[in-house]
């Protein structure tokens, strides 16, 4: 019994030292998050930690003026303090909304909705009944309906990190004992703010760990955005924005060890700009980049989803087809050279680009490694451009 007691001492908290610790914890989150705004540098996340900041800021003022409840006039505290909260809970679902890929329009005019009703509603009852239970009730009902869709659509949503998922069901679960909670608040009719029972106690240990959950995974959501951006950059050529020559050949070897498993054929196609230093001399350097991003614009729309492309180098470009022999390849190099030969610039039309390719294939053998392949597409590269360029040349 005394045991059930110490652990039900867990749960039965002071109320009015839970709210503080609501005021408290708000602020906290807000201070961090505008000494990350501040260092986070320009652009739409910007705007989303901006938002989320403020929302904390209400957060902490409505607990704030909750906190007071009997030291200042009830309309701020009980009309004033509720509906800040309702206004940051709302701020709070349109950042995660907006963290959400690809959300519809719908589902932010939505958030309007629920905020309007939980105010109308919560306004309505109080100057009707003004009881405590009632009150409350109310306002666990709109936390619940603000917060339920944009988790829900988090956790469904398939664009979304392992991470963002996680946080959304763990916050869906809080939500669903607030819920709970509300529910049973209706039918315990003498309940005010600061009554301290196990249910009350209960709501406020949820709505902690709300904030909690809801503050640290707003940053660490942040934080892997950023660590994804990086992570794709730095695969990236920035130029033509396909990848670069490191992510390739990591990615060439995983292909080719597959392939030597499953011996299926491979082809390495190499591709370069014939001429192209007289690209620069004629037209400019700032004209040769706009060359190079088309041709590697062409070359990636003309190998199917699966192949592998890179800039190789300053003008070479690198194919790996797999499951594709000599013959196949061939095809697809002349397909994508005559697509460069065809190309228009605006800027200069007269001038046409031409490439020549040099292409290797075969079944992977385990004495090889993926140079063997790249080695001879290079050589059928060479024999191309001594054989006079804009051809194809394979071994
Ligand atoms: P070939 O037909 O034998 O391939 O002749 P080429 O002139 O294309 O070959 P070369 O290797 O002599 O010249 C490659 C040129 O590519 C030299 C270099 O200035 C240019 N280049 C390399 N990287 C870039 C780049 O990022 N931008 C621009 N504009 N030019 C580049
Ligand atoms: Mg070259
Ligand atoms: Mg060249």
């Amino acid at each position: 019994m005394e045991i059930l007691f110490k652990i039900l001492g867990i749960i039965n908290l002071d109320i009015k030292t839970m709210i503080g610790i609501l005021f408290w914890g708000n602020l906290a989150l807000a201070f961090l998050i505008l000494r990350y705004y501040l260092y986070h540098e320009a652009g739409n996340e910007k705007t989303l930690i901006k938002w989320f900041g403020i929302a904390k800021i209400l957060q902490a003022i409505a607990w704030f003026l909750l906190f007071m409840r009997g030291d200042i006039s009830d309309i701020f505290s009980v009309y004033f303090g509720n509906i800040l909260l309702f206004v940051g809970f709302y701020l709070d679902s349109l950042v995660i909304l907006k963290i959400n890929t690809k959300t519809k329009r719908l589902w932010f005019q939505l958030q309007i909705v629920w905020l309007a009703l939980s105010v109308i509603a919560f306004v309505f009852f109080e100057i009707w009944l003004g009881t405590g239970n009632i009150r409350i009730a109310i306002a666990s009902l709109s936390v619940f309906c603000i917060f339920v869709t944009p988790n829900l659509l988090n956790i469904t949503n398939k664009l979304s990190s392992r991470f963002q998922k996680f946080i959304g069901f763990t916050s869906l679960l809080f939500l669903l004992l607030l819920l709970m909670r509300a529910l049973s608040s209706l039918f315990n009719e003498d309940v005010s703010l600061f009554t301290n029972n196990v249910l009350q106690s209960g709501t406020f240990i949820l709505l902690f760990l709300l904030m909690f959950v809801n503050g640290m995974g707003f940053l660490l959501i942040m934080y892997e955005r950023s660590y994804e951006l990086v992570k794709m950059s730095s695969n990236l050529d920035p130029l033509t924005k396909i990848y670069n020559r490191r992510y390739f050949m990591n990615k060439a070897e995983a292909y080719y060890h597959r392939a030597l498993g499953e011996q299926k054929s491979l082809s390495f196609l190499f591709i370069d700009i014939d001429f192209f230093k007289k690209v620069n001399d004629t037209y400019g350097h700032l004209f040769g980049d706009e060359v190079l991003k088309m041709v590697a614009k062409a070359i990636s729309e003309n190998i199917r989803p699966l192949d592998l492309c890179c800039r190789f180098g300053g003008e070479e470009f690198l194919i790996l087809a797999h499951e594709t022999n000599n013959d196949q390849a061939v095809i697809i190099s002349n397909r994508i050279r005559e697509v460069i030969q065809k190309m228009v610039f605006l800027e200069n039309p007269e001038f046409k680009c031409t490439v020549s390719v040099g292409v290797y294939s075969g079944l992977p053998d385990s004495t090889q490694n993926i140079q063997h392949f790249i080695d001879n597409a290079d050589q059928a590269l060479y024999k191309a451009k001594e054989s006079g360029r804009n051809r194809v040349v394979s071994f």
